[in-house]
């Protein structure tokens, strides 16, 4: 019999090519054969970001691409559109990945398995008609996803769309609702910012409730997260559909991968150039010091919202490492106020990319203030340290409620961001009672993340049934 075949396709974005790539790791050192599917444009992305090496793969994981479907344009470091990149894969994705089936048996065994991101559910249909089993893989949290399938029974219900635009400042978003599986009191506010639209057309709204929709047409569902941490809603998704792998946090089962098969260190998917340098300057502060801000690979904010960042990070006198992507500000360049960056010239650096788990690991790092993408929330637990969430879209939202009011780790800032209130978080999250108290929490979330992943924990287990199925078994 041949080697069994796996092709993952991310949707692509940081925080999905990431997660893909790390599952990929993990089933190479299964034993499988890998093709990974990214996109033409971030396919150049990446040989600009991590040289041609990164890419040249193994002779048994290859990297391929498909075109997204959008115009080019000139500056490749920029982030898509997302709206246009998903109607865009809605529409033609399914053609295309047919035709990419086809260019891809070329001697290589035969696809035995496709995993599709959440939101690229075009390859069901495709995968189903060529008889080839397929799972998809939503990269967002558990209680993220949970709210994604919500998205049509809230329209039913008439939650959604907003009857006006008064309802996102009148308290209405405050309402909590009791029927939604595995997570009880959750309020509209907490639901993937999408409902946010007075439009029943709204493309996000309809995208991803599709998307969600769509997981039933899998034969399984895959979660980056641990059982323990969103148990609720995992027992909830487990009633729901037929076959749930918890298989995170990826990135630690991706290095005992890697330390099996070394090779495949070389093997990265960073769309922007790494700076390590910061970790040098890391080792030069004082343990649990240093405030890290990194608002992920899409987060935009406009200019008085960067400055309220910097004055509220000036005013609260901790050193900080801030990353701030070149197309972080909506449609110009990041300027930071130049008397900002003067008062703190000795005890601030900034980057524009960096290695954030090992930013997040190294024992200088005592906070992190971030936008609550699903990724940096899994890494930040992971690394123990506890958050301040500025949730930008998506479900970042549904992350952020987890982290402030479930788990007990993290303040939430308000959208409208004022420098009095990062600077106060900030305090309030490093010194006294209650930043002493998320300290304690976030060590014991890590703890359970760590046994999650160690032999006969629930995460390693799932890893196990996934490949069990993937080889053919059935579960
Ligand atoms: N990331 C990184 N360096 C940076 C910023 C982000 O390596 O300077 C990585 C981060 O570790 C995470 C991913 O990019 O794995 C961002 O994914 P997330 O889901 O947190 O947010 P998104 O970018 O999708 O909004």
């Amino acid at each position: 019999m041949s080697r069994p075949h796996a092709v993952l396709i991310p949707y692509p974005a940081q925080g999905h090519v990431t997660p893909l790539l790390n599952l990929a790791k993990v089933l190479h050192s299964r034993g499988f054969y890998v093709t990974f599917v990214n996109s033409e444009y971030n396919h150049r992305r990446l040989l600009r970001s991590r040289g041609e090496d990164s890419l040249a793969g193994l002779d048994d994981f290859r990297f391929e691409t498909i075109p997204d479907g959008l115009p080019r344009i000139d500056n490749e470091d920029v982030t898509q559109d997302i709206p246009a990149l998903c109607t865009s894969f809605a529409t033609h994705g399914a053609a295309l990945f047919r035709d990419f089936l086809v260019r891809i048996d070329d001697g290589r065994p035969p696809v035995t398995c496709v995993i599709t991101d959440g939101v690229m559910s075009f390859a069901l249909e495709v995968a189903a008609d060529k008889g080839i089993p397929a799972l998809v893989f939503w990269t967002t949290s558990a209680c993220g996803f949970m709210g994604y399938l919500h998205f049509f029974e809230l329209i039913e219900r008439g939650y959604v769309p907003l009857k006006d635009e008064s309802c996102l400042t009148n308290g209405y978003l405050d309402t909590a609702l009791d029927w939604v599986a595995g997570m009880p009191g959750i309020r509209l506010r907490d639901f993937p910012s999408f409902i946010r639209t007075t439009d029943r057309d709204d493309v996000m709204l309809n995208f991803d409730g599709r998307e969600a929709q769509n997981a039933h047409r899998a034969q399984g569902v895959i979660l980056n997260t641990f059982d323990a941490v969103e148990q609720d809603v995992v027992d909830a998704l487990r009633r729901i559909f037929q076959r749930v792998y918890t298989v995170g946090p990826l990135p630690t089962f991706a290095v005992t991968a890697a330390r099996a098969r070394p090779e495949l260190d070389a093997i990265g998917g960073n769309l922007w150039k790494e700076d390590a340098s910061c970790l040098r300057w890391l080792d030069g502060r004082q343990p649990g010091s240093v405030v890290y801000v990194n608002f992920g690979s899409i987060t935009v904010m406009s200019p008085a919202h960067l400055a309220e960042f910097a004055w509220g990070l000036a005013r609260c006198g901790r050193p900080f490492l801030w990353v701030i992507r070149p197309d972080l500000v909506a449609g110009e360049k990041a300027v930071l106020p130049e008397e900002f960056v003067a008062e703190t010239k000795d005890r601030g650096i900034f980057l524009s990319w960096c290695p954030q788990e090992e930013v997040l690991r190294h024992p200088a790092t005592g906070l992190f203030l971030t936008h609550s993408g699903w990724n940096s929330t899994l890494e930040s637990i992971c690394a123990g340290v506890p958050m301040v969430c500025w949730p930008f879209f998506a479900e970042q939202t549904t992350n952020c409620r987890y982290v402030c009011a479930e788990w007990g780790i993290g303040l939430e800032i308000d959208g409208d961001v004022r420098r009095e209130e990062v600077a106060r978080l900030v305090l309030e999250a490093t010194a006294g009672e209650k930043g002493k108290d998320m300290r304690a929490k976030a060590t014991t979330w890590k703890e359970k993340a760590v046994a999650a992943a160690e032999a006969g924990g629930t995460s390693t287990l799932g890893i196990d049934r996934l490949v069990g199925f993937l080889l053919g078994g059935t579960d």
